[in-house]
């Protein structure tokens, strides 16, 4: 068995980079409560810079903050109790810059004076939602917002008879209603471009998942079980911490192929690879190195728990009820053994290699232990 230690490493996640994941999944929900908090926070900011300069009341602000307590908690507990799932769009974009742009509007009622911060910042939440938000329901939205902002100014009127207003909201009206179609125009661009690169990047990563699978087997590849190896090695290093590896040899399997032909030898692989990872434990690496041969690499795990591992796949092969797939009995020989610091992964693999052909020898349908022994504790042959 050759080993070609020289393979480019292949990106995989450590265990030490999978434990972080859905750590670092919930941060990025904490961060985008944080975004969303931060916008809000801007528009409370200029609301209440403009109260300090007087043109806006304090019951506005008061309005305001009862407003934005309302719907954060609204939507916290919508998404802590998961109801956002039965939607088709679990974000609720839609939904949230909705009572967003309504919130405005309420406080553009009930004070003029902030209509200078509406429109920025409905653009803004129109920006926020953009690449879940459809341009249909964005010009939708867009339609609503000078309908119930026209209805403001009408209201406005009504009930103060102030020309000089009407004619600046109509203003802002006319402003709105050309800018806000615009906007959703150029929007819509960048939405396009999101769902290519998004589409893009799914091809990329299933084209990366198929890179490190064996194509007959669907269990890792020579390429990704070699990188796997090295890197743990690399761990080992750094952390200490012990590691195993084993090689699996299938007995007498140019029998096998002589007697069911190469697809049902290939039916016999299937199985087999099946068994030994029903059989391995979350955390060990199992992979095709060629053939009837596959190494199984155990991070920060000592001889004792990799030796049982090594035991209870052997013994499941050799107790499986075969008769579907061949008539004569499967068994698999395995050597297994421990990194000592300091070694290359070609003189762990040999020696693992070594322990398997021994096990060969010794009658095949076994597993053999190749003890480490660490250069320091190896006797030096003496003079004559
Ligand atoms: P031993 O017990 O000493 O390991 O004997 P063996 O016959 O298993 O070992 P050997 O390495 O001589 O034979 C392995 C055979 O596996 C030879 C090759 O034709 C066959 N083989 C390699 N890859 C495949 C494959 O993908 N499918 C099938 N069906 N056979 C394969
Ligand atoms: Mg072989
Ligand atoms: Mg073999």
């Amino acid at each position: 068995m050759d080993f070609d230690d020289t393979l480019p490493v292949v990106q995989r996640k450590s265990r030490r980079q999978n434990d972080p994941v859905k750590t670092l999944a919930k941060r990025t929900h904490a961060q985008k409560w944080l975004i969303a908090t931060a916008l809000i926070g801007l528009y409370v900011l200029g609301i209440l810079l403009f109260w300090q300069l007087g043109v806006v009341q304090q019951s506005t602000v008061i309005v305001l903050i009862g407003l934005i307590a309302f719907f954060l908690s609204l939507f916290f507990v919508i998404f802590k109790a998961k109801w956002h799932l039965q939607f088709e769009e679990k974000r609720l974009k839609l939904p949230i810059v909705s009572c967003a742009i309504a919130s405005m509007m309420v406080i553009c009622y009930l004070d003029p004076a902030s209509h200078i911060l509406f429109t920025p910042f409905c653009f803004i939440a129109i920006a926020y939602g953009m690449y879940r938000i459809s341009r249909r329901s964005a010009l939708i939205m867009a339609a609503v917002i000078v309908f119930a902002f026209a209805c403001i100014a009408g209201m406005h009127y009504h009930n103060w008879h102030n020309p000089a207003l009407l004619k600046l909201e109509m203003m802002h009206l006319l402003t709105l209603a050309l800018a806000l179609p615009a906007f959703i125009s150029q929007t819509g661009k960048v939405q396009l471009l999101h769902r290519v690169l998004h589409r893009a990047s799914r091809k990329i990563k299933n084209i990366q998942e198929d890179a490190q699978r064996d194509n007959l087997l669907g269990c890792f590849n020579r390429r990704y079980i070699v990188a796997a190896l090295e890197e743990q090695k690399q761990l080992a290093d750094e952390n200490g911490t012990p590691l195993c590896l084993a090689v699996l040899d299938i007995d007498h399997f140019k029998k096998i192929n002589d007697e069911l032909g190469h697809l049902g030898g290939d039916e016999v692989l299937r199985t087999f690879s099946r068994l030994a990872q029903e059989h391995i434990r979350a955390g060990d690496i199992f992979g095709r190195y060629g053939g009837e041969e596959f190494l199984l690499v155990f991070p920060e795990t000592s001889l004792l728990p990799a030796l049982n591992t090594c035991e209870r796949i052997r013994s499941q092969v050799e107790s499986h009820h075969w008769d579907s797939v061949s008539q004569r009995r499967v068994s698999v020989s395995i050597g297994v053994t421990q990194y000592i610091p300091g070694e290359s992964v070609l003189e762990l693999f040999s020696r693992t290699d070594t322990a398997m052909y021994m096990a060969k020898e010794g009658g095949r349908n076994q597993v053999v232990v190749e003890e480490p022994v660490p250069a320091a504790d190896k006797a030096v042959p003496e003079e004559e």
